[in-house]
C-alpha cells in the first residue's frame, strides 16, 4: 500500500518539479496537485505535464491531500502555512524539504497547530533552479533528514520516511537543532566560502581584468559553481541557520589564522599535516558513495551534484 496516496507540492522550482518526476515515476497513482506563487512557473509545470492539476493557489492545492510538501524558500515557509492552515483535512502530514530545520518546525508548529507537521530535508540538489532544472533522480541514492517534533504521531513519521524511500533515498531521523549543526558544517559554511571567495576575485577582477575568468582552473571554478546557487534560497538559509553558522565561522576563522600564521613562518609540516587529513575526509566521502572517485569531479557526468 502506498504510504500516501494524495500528494500536494507547494513550489514547483529545482526541487518540487524534481519531486513532482519522482512521484510520477515510483508511485504513478499518486493523484498530484501542485501550485506555485509564479504563474509563469505555474504555466510551465502544466505545459511538462508534471501533475494531475496546477491549482492556482497554495489553498487550493492542498484540499484533499494526505501529504503536503512545501518547496518553497525557507523564509516564505510561514506565508504558505498561513495559506493553506483553513483548506487542510484532518490528519494531513505537512512537510517540507528546506535547507534549514529548526527554524522552520518553530514557524509551521505555530502557524499550524494540531497538525502532523514533520519536516524533512533531501540532501540532494544542483546549483540550478525553476522546474526545467528538476530531473526524477535527484533523490536516488542520496540521504534524506526527517527531523520531528519531539512529541510527532510515529506512525505519520514512517509513512513519511516510506515515501522518501519509495523515491529511492535513504532516510534518517534526527532532532532539527542536530541537522542545523550537521548541515552548518557540510553545507552552509562551504557556500558562504564559496560566495566569499567568488566576491573577492570579482573585486580583484577590476585589477587582473579577464584573467580571473581566463585562467580559472579546478579550485576557483569548482567555488563558482557553488557560488551560483540559488541567490534568494541561500540568503534564507543562512539568516534561517545563524546561530550554528555564526558559531562555525568563529572557529573556521581562528583556523583560518592559524594557517596564515604556517604560512608566514614556513612551517611545511602544519600545511602537510592538514593536507593529508583533508585528502582522508575525501576519501571516505567516495567509500560512503556520496560522491565519484573520477578526476575532476566526474564532470563529464550530465549532473553535478551540491553539497546541500
Ligand atoms: P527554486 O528552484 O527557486 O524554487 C522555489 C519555488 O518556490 C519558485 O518557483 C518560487 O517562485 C516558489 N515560491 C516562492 N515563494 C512562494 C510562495 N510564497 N508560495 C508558493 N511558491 C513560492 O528553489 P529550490 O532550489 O527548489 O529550493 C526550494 C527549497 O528546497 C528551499 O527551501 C531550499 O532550502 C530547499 N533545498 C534546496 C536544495 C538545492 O540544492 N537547491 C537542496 C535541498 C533543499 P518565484 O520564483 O516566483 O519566487
Amino acid at each position: 500500500m502506498l504510504p500516501f496516496s494524495r500528494v500536494a507540492i507547494i513550489g514547483m522550482g529545482l526541487i518540487g518539479s524534481s519531486l513532482a518526476r519522482a512521484i510520477r515515476a515510483a508511485m504513478p497513482t499518486v493523484h498530484l496537485v501542485v501550485s506555485d506563487a509564479s504563474s509563469a512557473v505555474r504555466e510551465r509545470v502544466a505545459e511538462l505535464g508534471l501533475a494531475d492539476d496546477v491549482a492556482d493557489g497554495a489553498g487550493a492545492a492542498v484540499v484533499d491531500a494526505d501529504l503536503v510538501i512545501l518547496c518553497v524558500p525557507v523564509g516564505a515557509m510561514a506565508d504558505v502555512a498561513a495559506e493553506i492552515a483553513p483548506e487542510l483535512a484532518p490528519d494531513t502530514v505537512v512537510s517540507d524539504v528546506g535547507s534549514v530545520k529548526e527554524n522552520v518546525l518553530i514557524v509551521l508548529s505555530a502557524a499550524l497547530p494540531g497538525v502532523h507537521v514533520i519536516p524533512a530535508h533531501p540532501v540532494a540538489g544542483t546549483e540550478k533552479s525553476g522546474p526545467d532544472a528538476g530531473f526524477a533522480s535527484l533523490f536516488t541514492g542520496r540521504w534524506c533528514i526527517i527531523t520531528p517534533p519531539p512529541r510527532a504521531d510515529a506512525t505519520m513519521v514512517e509513512r513519511l520516511s516510506e515515501f522518501w524511500r519509495r523515491l529511492g533515498s535513504k532516510v534518517d531521523v534526527m532532532d532539527a537543532a542536530h541537522h542545523d549543526r550537521v548541515l552548518a558544517v557540510t553545507s552552509h559554511l562551504p557556500h558562504l566560502i564559496a560566495y566569499s571567495i567568488v566576491g573577492t576575485a570579482s573585486d580583484l577582477e577590476e585589477v587582473t581584468k579577464s584573467e580571473v575568468i581566463k585562467y580559472s582552473a579546478g579550485g576557483f571554478r569548482d567555488f563558482t559553481r557553488i557560488a551560483a546557487s540559488d541567490p534568494v534560497m541561500w540568503r534564507d538559509v543562512f539568516l534561517g541557520n545563524r546561530t550554528a553558522v555564526l558559531e562555525l565561522l568563529g572557529r573556521f576563522t581562528e583556523d583560518l589564522v592559524a594557517l596564515q600564521r604556517a604560512i608566514r613562518w614556513g612551517d611545511g609540516d602544519a600545511l602537510e599535516s592538514l593536507f593529508t587529513r583533508t585528502r582522508a575526509i575525501r576519501r571516505s566521502i567516495i567509500d560512503q558513495g556520496q560522491d565519484t572517485d573520477q578526476a575532476d569531479f566526474g564532470r563529464a557526468e550530465q549532473h553535478q551534484i551540491t553539497p546541500d
